[in-house]
């Protein structure tokens, strides 16, 4: 059975829901990079767990592409003039799910980007040759005034991390644990931003 009805989603249906979306779609090409969608997403995460970053910033490094999967949202209309970009349609998806760090995380991702290329000077010889094809459509290295106004972001030091995860997340073969492995995390960052005492959340 697949749920691909957004109006069914709920606190307790979001991870099934977003579990299915890995297990169905996410053996879809991650346009010109050596790792399948799920596999990109499934590193990020991994990658961040063994770095020891808090659940909020795995659960992050997992959910970042999920925009990709658009379709699955009930997100396209006859009246959208133009293809929504994957990082916001990601963010509305979850906005109602997870806290704002979170969706920060998933919103500014292609921002870091261009954040980072602009702050550190090492930084452009690591992107994939598909990332680097991608900042160019993506605007290019932000300018000052853009560097500053992102910088005001609260949350900008989790949002560059989690955008190193996304970019270490290109590694042909490299094994993780399954969705699976992230399903309790993700739930408990979802009742926690629902305001749950963690004790009594359930899986
Ligand atoms: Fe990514």
């Amino acid at each position: 059975m697949t749920m691909s009805n957004k109006g069914a989603l709920a606190r307790e249906t979001i991870v099934a829901f977003l579990g299915d979306i890995f297990r169905r779609r996410g053996g879809e090409e991650y346009l010109g990079e050596p790792v399948t969608m799920a596999e990109h997403m499934l590193q990020g995460a991994h990658l961040a767990e063994l770095q020891g970053e808090d659940e909020i910033i795995v659960v992050a490094a997992l959910l970042h592409d999920i925009g990709h999967f658009t379709s699955e949202f009930g997100m396209f209309s006859m009246e959208d003039t133009h293809d929504k970009h994957h990082e916001e349609a990601g963010a509305e998806v979850l906005d109602a799910f997870f806290p704002s760090l979170v969706i920060d995380c998933v919103r500014l991702h292609v921002a870091a980007k261009r954040y980072i290329c602009a702050t550190d000077p090492t930084y452009f010889s690591e992107l994939s040759a598909a990332s680097i094809h991608s900042l160019k459509l993506q605007g290019g290295p932000m300018n000052p005034d853009e560097i500053a106004s992102f910088e005001k972001n609260p949350n900008v030091k989790e949002i560059v991390r989690v955008r190193r995860f996304d970019d270490a997340g290109k590694v042909a073969g490299l094994m993780t644990p399954n969705f699976d492995h992230y399903a309790p995390m993700i739930q408990r960052t979802v009742d926690k931003h629902f305001g749950t005492d963690p004790d009594s959340a359930t899986m």
